[in-house]
């Protein structure tokens, strides 16, 4: 007869993080969830996490030199690979942890500036995978880099810091939305009109700028007559130069003329602080958490790494929200160029492609977290649940598995086996019920080298939304589980 702890044995049974975690446990993870929400709440763009990732790695010893022990190679301030020497040759391959430090957001476009009902807007074209009506009636924050001609450049933040303005999309009254309530959610919200609040007071009137603007054009047709009827009423008394004041404001202190927005990037986010969510404050909410929750803490894990026995490399990606193209997405040359230049440093008899073939990824994304409110969507058997710790996906993708690559048995099996070996709780999951939806991650692009690689991050609750849910245990255990990765994968 089996007795109840063979059978314990026999059955795979997910464990709640939480159960396990004393006070003092409880202590080190509040810890760390506070440093991690001072990083969620600062780096808000692909930019400004970069630039956060190249800081802290450079105080770690990461430099330009490719013949030095640690390796840093930012890429546009929107990539970044880093790597560092490990006991064991890079004939046997690499050990690599890639994320994306991209978020879904609004972009402002090119010539965003109109005025209408006495309110200037700004015109945005959305990036990455939104919920058009989460946008709505919330305050934004403005985050941009901006060049002028002369190639001087200026970076944005405005909506942060508690004394600043902030932005927001104005949302239609219920009472005349009858309509919109029998429209289709997907026709509903328009991107056309994702237009923020951008000023509603006119620049103040200088005397003598009332002559200066270009003088209504004398008609000679009937429609050139209606055309000077419009300027004449524009040039009119009362005419509020809203826009024009909003010109005037960006130049006046920032330094920055109408035609530098054209050739800007100017990024739209919620405003303001990551915050704990619960009476417990055992969750963080928090805009842009995936993926830059990996990102933190595949950081923290390279920087926690002692006497590795492979080398350990960080890739940053940006562009994974909309397919991972573009020079400093997934799919471009960039790391097999970085990782060539390294293997030239520092063993030019390496064969390039045979690091490749013999290196080992965990592509760190984060998962959708079984939802209390939309059950139905989920698979509850292979759903990821809060608190659970990092949960592996073997594979992404839509439909039948279209669009994914699939890790193997065998090196699924042994990174389960390096976290077990370390008590690190974890768990696997699928993207929501088959034919539900689904999506992809890194992996594939990886998986492109001939190196395995899977899936693993934390859970996250609210996907893509201005206001996104993780579980604080699943810091903790996520880091201990890419450090278990850094450490011993072979
Ligand atoms: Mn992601
Ligand atoms: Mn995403």
């Amino acid at each position: 007869m089996p007795t109840k702890k063979d059978e314990d044995k026999r059955l795979y049974k997910p464990r709640n993080a939480w159960e396990q975690a004393d006070a003092e446990q409880r202590a080190r993870v509040r810890g760390l969830a506070e440093r991690y929400l001072a990083f969620i709440s600062a780096c808000k763009t692909e930019r400004e996490t970069v630039a956060y990732v190249q800081d802290r790695l450079a105080q770690a010893g990461y430099g330009d030199d490719a013949s030095g022990d640690r390796v840093l190679r930012p890429f546009r301030g929107k990539a970044l690979f880093a790597i560092r020497r490990g006991a064991k040759s890079l004939a046997e391959g690499v050990n690599i942890i890639a994320v994306h430090g991209d978020a879904p957001r609004l972009d402002l476009k090119q010539r965003p500036l109109v005025e209408e009902a006495c309110i200037a807007q700004g015109k945005t074209h959305y990036y990455g995978g939104i919920r058009k009506y989460q946008w709505l009636a919330r305050p934004l924050a403005i985050h941009g880099t901006v060049v002028r001609q002369d190639g001087t450049v200026v970076r944005l933040c405005i909506g942060e810091e508690p004394g600043d303005p902030v932005f927001c999309i104005a949302d239609l009254l219920p009472h005349l939305a009858k309509k919109q309530g029998s429209t289709p959610l997907n026709d509903v919200f328009e991107g056309e009109k994702l237009n923020i609040v951008m000023a509603h007071s006119p620049a103040v009137k200088e005397e003598k700028a009332q002559d200066a603007g270009t003088p209504p054009a004398e008609g000679t047709s009937e429609a050139g007559k209606d055309e000077a009827k419009d300027e004449a009423k524009d040039e009119g008394e009362g005419k509020p130069r809203i826009r024009e004041h909003v010109v005037a404001l960006l130049e006046e202190r920032y330094g920055i003329v109408e035609e530098d927005l054209v050739t800007a990037e100017i990024q739209v986010v919620p405003a303001g602080p990551a915050r704990f969510v619960g009476l417990d404050g055992a969750l963080v909410g928090g805009y842009g958490q995936d993926d830059r929750i990996c990102v933190f803490l595949a950081l923290e894990a390279l920087c926690a790494v002692e006497n590795p026995d492979a080398p350990c490399a960080l890739m940053l990606w940006d562009k994974e929200e909309i397919g991972s193209d573009g020079a400093t997405g997934a799919s471009s040359r960039f790391l097999r160029y970085c990782m060539e230049e390294v293997a030239a440093a520092w063993e030019p008899a390496v064969s390039p492609g045979r690091m490749f073939l013999e290196s080992r990824a965990v592509s760190a994304d984060v998962q959708a977290a079984l939802d209390p409110d939309f059950g139905e969507v989920h698979e509850k058997n292979n759903a990821a649940l809060l608190g659970y710790g990092p949960c592996f996906s073997k594979f992404t993708g839509s439909g039948g598995k279209y669009g994914a690559s699939e890790a193997d048995a065998e090196y699924f099996a042994a990174i389960r086996g390096l976290l077990n070996a370390r008590g690190i709780p974890w768990q696997a999951a699928e993207c929501g019920k088959v034919d539900q939806g689904g999506g992809g991650t890194v992996a594939l692009f990886l998986a492109a080298y001939g190196m395995r690689v899977i899936d693993l991050g934390p859970a996250v609750l609210s996907m893509h939304s201005p206001f996104e849910l993780a579980s604080c245990v699943d810091l903790w255990w996520t880091l201990e589980a890419y450090r278990a990765f850094y450490e011993a994968c072979r």
